[in-house]
């Protein structure tokens, strides 16, 4: 990657629909001047944390906090070493709080941090938030999660895409915090090509949006819209968690400027790559076909060596092609060496896709009627006639972004719905405790008077 390649960026948290805080915390911080991004890169952090009542919120915050502090300092000039001494600090510093506190024992969180550098993208994370690449239309996972679902699929416990029980989905088998020492993964670097687009995110988004969906969202929609849709999409279905994204997208090389060369050896140079093996394959083809006429024309010799040649590059094609193969959805690595990526997904818009989106807005926009709430109605209907044209004319870039635009604009309405009714209930409940403190006040004032002339009759009788 190169300084000059603009990187613009997309962050947004919610809280959701279920949860009473936001544990969820991010920071994207960029190098501003080409010595420092030479040095460190820019750096995109997602912490997810955990525990009771506010330790999670601040697990995540010291985690956020901490880790570009220490990173930006180091004097390591290896980019994944710095990056993984900042996690392991910010790991024994939030062990440290919570050994100091009984309330907060045991306090953590996730963390998953991405440094765009003149390597590529280094991905260092703890836990289950995820880093994925899309790359133009697939999307590929970064990360392994953490996560008892993928240790046993890899360990061969669990059958790739079997179900597994829904409450222990989100049990995390590694994270900041609880620990004195934190196992941190790094990944990459990745080779970052024009155009590429990076998204990290909390298990809020991919507990209710797949993969696939993800990919045609970042793919299709600039980064800030993106953010809001994905946002919008996983509260619209439940809403069950906390969500957090950070979009990176990598602009176009400048005027002139060579194509990325790979960073490091085992770098896969896909385009030069494919077509050697390309090649291989028809020559293959050839020398089959040869070894074939041969031998129907009666040359047993001639034809049985061209026959064999034919038959080991075959076997040597297959062998390839097989380790090649992207590993499925829902599929875990079963080999000890880390593959490049963990899972990959079509990423290419499909009809059926935007048809679900605009069947959600439709039912979100009747209950919007029926429970009367606020919404910039001309703004919904615009974006509404716009997607309409936009599917017409099969363009449907646009009209995701359109039905994105007529999403938000009854999300708003939801929200500002949802406080009116929490502050009408805080303010019934307060009237309500009034109420009762005004009772009790009349009950002990009546019984300090009862207690009053009880006293004064005594003193009457003693007289
Ligand atoms: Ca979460």
């Amino acid at each position: 990657m190169r300084w000059e390649q603009k990187v613009q960026s997309a962050a947004d948290s919610d809280i959701g629909l279920r949860r009473k805080n936001n544990q969820d915390a991010f920071t994207v911080q960029f190098s501003s001047s080409v010595e420092d991004w030479q040095r460190r890169g820019h750096l995109f952090i997602v912490a997810d944390g955990m525990g009771g009542h506010a330790v999670g919120e601040l697990a995540s915050k010291m985690a956020v906090d901490s880790i570009p502090l220490t990173y930006f300092k180091s004097r390591n000039e290896s980019i994944a070493e710095a990056l993984t001494e900042a996690i392991e600090k910010a790991n024994a510093e939030i062990h440290q709080r919570g050994m100091e506190n009984r309330d907060f024992n045991r306090m953590g969180t996730t963390c998953v941090a991405l440094v765009l550098c003149h390597k590529g993208a280094i991905v260092g994370h703890v836990g289950d938030s995820r880093c994925y690449r899309v790359r133009g239309d697939r999307i590929e996972q970064l990360t392994f999660d953490h996560s008892l679902e993928w240790e046993l699929t890899r360990a061969g416990r669990l059958k790739p895409g079997e179900a597994f029980l829904p409450e222990a989905k989100h049990v995390i088998t590694r994270s900041l915090g609880p620990e004195p020492a934190a196992d941190v993964d790094i990944d990459g670097p990745f080779i970052v090509f024009p155009g590429d687009r990076f998204l990290l995110c909390s298990d809020g988004l991919t507990g209710h949006v797949p993969d696939h969906e993800i990919g045609m969202i970042v793919h299709s929609l600039p980064p800030d819209e993106a953010a809001r849709l994905l946002i919008n999409l996983a509260n619209m279905r439940g809403g069950s968690d906390n969500v957090t994204v950070v979009i990176a997208d990598c602009g176009p090389l400048p005027e002139g400027g060579a194509a990325p060369a790979p960073e490091t050896p085992q770098q896969p140079v896909e385009p030069a790559v494919g077509a050697f093996w390309m090649l291989f394959f028809w020559l293959t083809i050839l020398v089959i076909g040869i070894g074939a006429v041969l031998i129907a024309t009666r040359h047993w010799i001639g034809g049985g060596v061209f026959t064999g040649l034919g038959a080991a590059s075959l076997f040597a094609l297959i062998a390839h092609w097989q380790r090649k193969r992207p590993v499925p959805m829902g599929n875990m690595p079963d080999t000890e060496i880390p593959p490049q990526t963990y899972r990959e997904a079509s990423a290419r818009p499909t009809q059926e896709f935007l048809a679900g989106l605009a069947r959600l807005k439709r039912e979100l926009r009747e209950l919007a009627a029926d429970e009367n709430w606020t919404i910039d109605w001309p703004a919904h209907d615009r974006a509404v006639a716009a997607a309409r044209e936009a599917l017409d004319r099969k363009h449907v870039a646009r009209a995701m972004s359109e039905i994105g635009k007529a999403v938000d604009c009854l999300m708003t309405g939801l929200h500002a719905h949802r406080k009116k009714v929490r502050l009408a209930k805080m303010a019934s409940e307060h009237a309500e405790a009034d109420q009762r403190a005004a009772e009790q006040l009349a009950a002990e004032l009546r019984e300090a008077e009862q207690a009053e002339v009880t006293e004064h009759d005594a003193e009457l009788s003693e007289d």
